[in-house]
């Protein structure tokens, strides 16, 4: 049986003026931005954090630490892009992804799906293996008060076994079917 793995991510970062506002690698119109060395793109964030903690990779610091001058301003799309290459590498494939927004405003509506069909893009998935959900706090707490955006994720990653593999782990039917 090939192994299965699953992976929580969490993110936040403030709310302030002067920024893009940048979730799940769209630039939605709102007049603040989230503060950030990279895009500050706290759902794809929580997602990376959810792909690397389920594949035992460590977190998004350990891997694109803030004090590397190349991740300045970079589009978190391209930081998932380098996470689905990790993920190869270590032998799994993504099952799928859960992700939720938190915050009052904006309203995230139609959005939410443009997300997860950016994301999938990225990771090179379907975009039926990626939900996105928003929630508000209803006005407790910096995500209700305004003052910032958080986000969650799960990933569920299985391990790729080659057909070969699959075969020996499953002896097959040679000998039973004999002199037919
Ligand atoms: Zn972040």
């Amino acid at each position: 049986m090939p192994e299965i793995r699953v992976g929580y991510g969490f993110d936040a970062h403030r709310l302030v003026e002067g920024r893009k506002l940048v979730i799940g690698g769209i630039e939605i119109d709102f007049p603040l931005g989230l503060k950030g060395h990279s895009d500050a793109d706290v759902l794809s964030h929580a997602v990376i954090d959810a792909l690397l903690g389920a594949a035992r990779l460590g977190d998004i610091g350990e891997n694109f630490p803030p004090t590397d001058p190349k991740y300045e301003d970079i589009s978190s799309l391209s930081l998932l892009e380098l996470v689905k290459i990790k993920l190869a590498n270590t032998g799994y494939q993504i099952s799928n992804i859960d992700a939720t927004v938190i915050c009052d405003k904006p309203v995230l509506g139609d959005l939410k799906e443009l997300m997860a069909q950016n994301m999938a893009a990225e990771l090179e998935i379907d975009p039926w293996q990626i939900s996105v959900k928003a929630t508000t706090t209803e006005g407790l707490g910096f995500t209700g008060e305004g003052k910032g955006i958080a986000a969650s994720a799960i990933a569920l990653i299985t391990e790729v076994v080659s057909e070969e593999e699959e075969e020996e782990a499953e002896p097959g039917y040679e000998g039973e079917y004999e002199d037919e």
